[in-house]
């Protein structure tokens, strides 16, 4: 199959399947090809984004998700937002680049008011150092405004699955949970003028490889800067658990996502593509699979640990006990094996933002 590799961003959906469903010789080529795409475009940097999980309180019910609101057994929590600063410093002076912003979803002025003072409150309090990621669920266009005013300049908002019926299985049916507006939610960041990332579950009940190739080829047709994708992960206490038994097993849905990541590489060769921490929660190196396979971003865990566990959205999520600390340690080292260096103190942002925002300045120029 080497030499039937496409070196252009024009894969067929037959293809795309071909490759989802490879294995041996062709497989280890799919890797090897995306890897070189990679290096090719992007190179072999890692950047960092040190991820504060701020707030597991979520007025959503997503059937998949462990913080879903009716999930009762879950311990809420808050993180103060002094201990929010206190985790931003610190990536500062570990020299992380950037950080997320990640919380349930809730939908009201407090919410907006508190994430906006805290995006200010890290650019001031990192002199501009550290580039901000949100990733704080479906929003009005006036909050992804402030927001973005505010000094945030990434955001992520998966689409969890592109497929309209799978989402609808996946999700109550009410004014709170539309396929639609989680894509129109994404037409606004873009708009705002966000690096704007999406993202999906890989191995959820009732999808197959046709799915997800359609969701490969729907990131590409909404001409994404950023993803982040991984292993659906069952977890006890929520309805999809029912499911488990109907579930691909653990190993070949960790497999899966990591094709899926290299066919995106191939498909988008200068977007960023986060290796998740699902992966890592299958593998303990399957973060570094997905980096050798086309990934270029890692999220270390900065949430202070007393309320890491209490962010559980699926089960057996990885480094739940240990200080942020320990895991930058381990993390170089792993990546040096993984043949990639970790860009300390750079932003890293998506290539593809700077190309597509190029791209439209000189459509208007020529209209003008
Ligand atoms: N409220 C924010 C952040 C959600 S949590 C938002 O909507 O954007 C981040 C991601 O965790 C979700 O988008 C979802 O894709 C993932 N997730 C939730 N439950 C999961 C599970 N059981 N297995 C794997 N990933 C899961």
């Amino acid at each position: 199959m080497t030499e039937n590799l496409p070196d252009t961003e024009d894969i067929s959906r037959e293809t795309i399947i071909m490759f989802l469903n490879s294995k041996g010789d062709d497989r280890i080529n799919l890797f090897r090809h995306a890897a070189e795409v990679k290096k090719k475009h992007v190179g072999n940097k890692v950047w960092l984004r040190g991820l504060i999980e701020l707030s597991n309180v979520c007025a959503k019910d997503c059937f998949y998700c462990g913080i879903r609101k009716s999930n009762t057994k879950v311990k809420r929590y808050n993180i103060r937002d002094s201990e929010v600063l206190e985790a931003a410093r610190f990536a500062c002076e570990n020299n992380y680049g950037s950080v997320v912003l990640q919380s349930g979803e809730l939908q009201h002025d407090k919410f907006t008011r508190r994430i906006e003072k805290l995006v200010k409150q890290i650019k001031g309090l990192s002199e501009d150092k550290l580039g901000i990621t949100l990733s704080c669920g479906e929003q009005s266009e006036d909050t992804y405004k402030r927001w973005y005013d505010a000094g945030a300049h990434r955001y992520l908002l998966r689409i969890e699955t592109s497929a309209r019926e799978l989402y609808e299985k996946i999700h109550p049916s009410d004014q709170i949970h539309i396929f639609d507006n989680r894509i129109v939610c994404l037409e606004r960041l873009k708009k705002c003028g966000y690096q704007t990332g999406t993202g999906v579950m890989i191995g959820l009940p009732f999808q197959n490889v046709t799915h997800l190739a359609d969701d490969l080829i729907f990131m590409k047709n909404l001409d994404i800067d950023m993803c982040g994708m991984g292993p659906y992960i069952e977890h006890s206490d929520t309805p999809l658990y029912r499911y488990k038994n109907q579930l691909l097993p653990i190993h070949e849905r960790f497999d899966l996502s990591i094709k899926m990541v290299a066919v995106l590489r191939i498909m988008m060769p200068y977007i960023n593509i986060a290796s998740t921490t699902a992966l890592q929660a299958i593998e303990k190196t399957g973060r570094e699979k997905a980096i050798q396979a086309g990934a270029n971003i890692l999220m270390p865990n900065i949430t202070p640990g007393k309320y890491r566990d209490s962010y559980s959205l699926y089960e057996n999520k990885p480094c739940t006990g240990e200080n942020a600390g320990d895991c930058l340690h381990c993390l170089d080292i792993r990546m040096k094996l993984a043949g990639a260096d970790i860009a300390y103190g750079e932003w890293g942002d998506s290539l593809h933002y700077g190309k597509r925002s190029k791209a439209a300045q000189a459509d208007l120029q020529q209209k003008i």
